[in-house]
């Protein structure tokens, strides 16, 4: 960890002449914004030329921000927390407060960053969203990890309301003298958001530096707090690439509505351009039955991930993702010789968490 960043101090190299274009305003922006140092950045941009050839379509890329802090403590939730819990060590915080499903990806980052941080960690964990597919899901995965990183854990009804029952959780922990930072379902917020932009400007430097300029940035949305920070990132340092969020919430709408209010926000966290509405496009029907419930295309995009590029995704999140790529890529979205950059948002132990999709000798 960075310990000048770890305690929030401002880079004051970073004065932003005012002729500045915007991909140096957003850098400097950046630069500018105190932030924890738990990511391991920049993050590798990689090929996926056996993937590509199958698909006989544009040339794929894989952003790889599973590998933030290592597959089982990271994924794309970290780049928000960096920001947020400097805020949390601002503010004096003793206790992390947050919540999500059993197999969350996003409690588990936080419950990781508060065994770094040494803050204790309660989190409220919503059963009933989505029905346990297999014996692993109450205890493997996820849930296995946030017990192994020493969290707290708290079962609620889930209700459909994802913040009511992290908010009422951190109220019972001041009552009883404690002094919590909740962090937002999702670690999405405007500062969060704010955070996950870094994301494309790596894209925009690691992709000048290969020689190429992104067609699309493609990756999968739930809380939204990605897509935004993506689309304000974009909009600033690559402002021909565009950014799709598939949607794996199924809730295309709300998601839609909640990257437009997030990347607002972001924009103004960081003193950015916001992004005009027809920028932000969320794609539905990627989904399958429902959040956290794996289909046919789901397990088809695991397998040619795996067989093809040795890579790793999960049935919840990438999965779904790549599932929604690749069916762009064969409905004719892009020219052969378009590149196009997937993100790998994390979320590996949920693999471990769900039955196998390869029957024995399947
Ligand atoms: C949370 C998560 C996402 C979605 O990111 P949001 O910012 O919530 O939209 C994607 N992939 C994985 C693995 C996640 O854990």
């Amino acid at each position: 960890m960075d310990a000048g960043r770890a305690a929030g101090r401002r880079d004051d190299r970073l004065t932003v002449p005012a002729a500045a274009g915007p991909a140096q305003r957003l850098r400097a922006a950046l630069g500018a914004v105190p932030r924890v140092g738990l990511a391991a950045l920049p993050t590798p941009l990689q090929p996926m030329p056996r993937l590509t050839a199958h698909l006989d379509g544009p040339r794929l890329w894989v952003k790889r921000d599973d590998l933030t802090a290592g597959a089982l403590g990271g994924g794309n939730k970290l780049r928000k927390l960096d920001v947020l819990l400097a805020e949390a060590l601002r503010e004096g915080a003793d206790t992390l407060v947050s919540g999500g499903v059993v197999q969350s990806n996003s409690q588990r980052q936080v419950a990781s960053a508060a065994a770094r941080l040494g803050l204790d960690c309660h989190l409220a964990v919503f059963h009933g969203r989505v029905a346990a597919p297999g014996p692993a899901y109450d205890e493997g995965g996820n849930a296995l990890l946030v017990r192994l990183f020493g969290a707290t854990l708290h079962a609620v009804p889930w209700t459909g309301d994802r913040h009511g029952a992290i908010a009422g959780l951190a109220d019972a922990l001041r009552m009883r003298g404690r002094r919590p930072y909740v962090v937002p379902y999702g670690a999405s917020s405007g500062p969060g958001a704010a955070g996950y932009a870094s994301a494309a400007l790596e894209i925009a430097d690691q992709s000048a530096a290969a020689g190429f300029e992104p067609a699309a940035i493609v990756h999968c949305t739930g809380s939204a707090g990605t897509q935004a920070g993506l689309a304000v990132g974009a909009h600033a340092c690559l402002p021909r690439t565009r950014v799709v969020g598939i949607d794996i919430d199924a809730e295309p709408a709300r998601v839609a509505a909640d990257v437009r209010r997030l990347a607002d926000a972001a924009a103004t966290v960081l003193g950015v351009d916001r992004v005009p509405p027809e920028a932000i496009e969320v794609v539905a029907g990627h989904s399958g039955p429902g959040y956290g419930v794996a289909h046919a295309a789901t397990h088809e995009a695991m397998r040619v991930a795996g067989r093809l590029e040795g890579l790793v995704l999960d049935p919840v999140y990438a999965g779904k993702g790549l599932a929604g790529l690749i069916s762009l890529v064969r409905a004719g979205r892009w020219r052969r010789d378009d590149d196009v950059v997937f993100v790998h948002t994390g979320g590996e132990p949920a693999l471990f968490a769900y039955p196998s999709p390869f029957a024995p000798g399947g």
